[in-house]
């Protein structure tokens, strides 16, 4: 494992001038300023819903209730938070053509509220709600998530056909479900393409985000990365590697890259 290399805002904003296609993958981090904690701090949602026993689609089908809990627990949190300086400088940047895409492993919506059109949310988002067995989808109420499992109204009406899901759920991907294709597609088209890869609060570890900075550094892509404390990207990757908040780094680096 090599040592770490920490960079400057200079160094970083020199490489993202001479980016042509720059692209941001970004985690729960991102949103730590917005007041959602990432899930594995001491006060994040993991702390209070084991993973494994809630954030699965298994769990979902055998206790839709308790799993339903964890949904509006995250909705309520989701609803209550505004974009911060990190998402309007990661739009800001969109806007003047020095950001070509969003990646974002987040759920909550905060990069489109920012102002970034072209957000890839690659574990799904919260605002609509789908069927796991028909693909049923219906908007949230503006009102947010109703307090209990909300049947598939297709499931009423169609008897028989729904052998395995009865519920809707919010449109986010639990562990033991697979990417949608199109996601899949639009990650492959920017790893292929991109050649500035910035991962901001992410810890990168989690599939297949992990696969991608690795993917990117083979087809000869440059990586920054913005984190407050070194990852498993920064340990082996070389990468120009920001030390802080991201909420406090991206608005002066979004200034020196476009000045
Ligand atoms: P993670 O919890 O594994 O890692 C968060 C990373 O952000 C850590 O490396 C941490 O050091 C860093 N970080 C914390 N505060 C920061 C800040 N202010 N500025 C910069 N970096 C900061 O999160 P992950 O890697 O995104 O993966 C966890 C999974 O949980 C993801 O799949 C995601 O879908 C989900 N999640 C989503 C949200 C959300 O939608 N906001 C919140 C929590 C978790």
């Amino acid at each position: 494992m090599k040592s770490v290399e920490y960079s400057s805002l200079e160094q970083a904003a020199e490489i993202w001038r001479a980016s042509k296609v720059a692209v941001a993958l970004t985690g729960a981090g991102i949103s730590v300023a917005s007041g959602i904690p990432d899930f594995r701090s001491p006060k994040g949602l993991w702390s209070e819903f084991a993973p494994m026993e809630y954030a699965t689609l298994d769990a979902f089908i055998q206790e839709p209730n308790k799993v339903w809990q964890m949904f509006l627990a995250v909705n309520k949190l989701a609803r209550e938070c505004q974009a911060n300086t990190a998402h309007t400088s990661l739009a800001e940047l969109e806007k003047a053509d020095k950001l070509k895409a969003v990646i974002t492993q987040n759920i909550d919506g905060l990069h489109q509220l920012a102002g970034s059109k072209n957000v890839i949310e690659m574990h799904g988002c919260g605002r609509i709600l789908a069927c796991p067995e028909c693909n049923y989808t219906e908007a949230l109420p503006e009102a947010g998530l109703q307090i209990e499992p909300v049947p598939c109204p297709r499931a009423r009406t169609i008897p028989g056909s729904h052998r395995t899901h009865r519920y809707l759920k919010p449109n986010v991907i639990l562990f033991g479900e697979d990417l949608k294709r199109e996601v899949i597609q639009d990650i492959i088209h920017w790893q292929n393409s991109m050649d500035l890869l910035i991962i901001i609060g992410t810890s990168a570890d989690v599939y297949p985000a992990a696969a991608l900075p690795n993917a990117v550094k083979a087809l000869g892509a440059k990586i920054i990365e913005i984190n407050v404390e070194p990852t498993r990207v920064s340990r082996t990757l070389s990468p120009c590697f920001l030390q802080g908040k991201a909420e406090e780094i991206l608005p002066p680096l979004q200034k020196l890259v476009l000045a």
